[in-house]
């Protein structure tokens, strides 16, 4: 077996008292947060707070579960990431596609293809929408500035 130090309690009422743990509250008014079972059971010690006192084993299954904890939630990121990923990467090829799509656009303009153009009236209308926007956003801008 591994050789255990063990703790005293530092009250000099309780001296060669072992530490049994730690107190775990956050609004804790006591100078040191160990104690020994004196301690436990004194009740000018941890007045608001003897709930909180907990031992080694029960600080070790905390963490415990708080490790499973961390496990479980990186595996939920994972997740999360992945379907992240797929909806980046299918967003990303719609815009590739729009983007041949455009120059091709371009393409029957320049040679006044109307057939084709006609055929992609619902892509260049988008265009249209998306370029009148740009504009109502840049006169609002300007008004924006001139009232400042
Ligand atoms: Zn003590
Ligand atoms: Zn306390």
């Amino acid at each position: 077996m591994k050789q255990q130090k063990l703790f005293t309690c530092q009250d000099i009422a309780h001296e060669s008292e072992v530490i049994q743990g730690f107190c775990l509250n956050f609004g804790c008014q006591d100078a040191k947060s160990q104690f020994c079972l004196q301690c436990g059971f004194d009740p000018k010690k941890h007045t608001n707070c003897k709930k909180d006192l907990k031992v080694f084993g029960q600080i070790q299954s905390f963490i415990t579960k708080f490790n499973q904890y961390l496990f479980e939630l990186t595996t939920q990121l994972n997740k999360s990431y992945q379907s992240v990923k797929i909806k980046y990467e299918e967003f990303i090829k719609e815009l590739e596609k729009m983007k041949i799509q455009l120059l091709k656009i371009s393409e029957y303009l320049f040679q006044q293809d109307y057939k084709q153009i006609k055929d992609n009236l619902l892509i260049i209308k988008e265009c249209y929408q998306f370029s009148n926007n740009q504009e109502e956003i840049i006169k609002q801008n300007q008004i924006g500035t001139q009232l400042q």
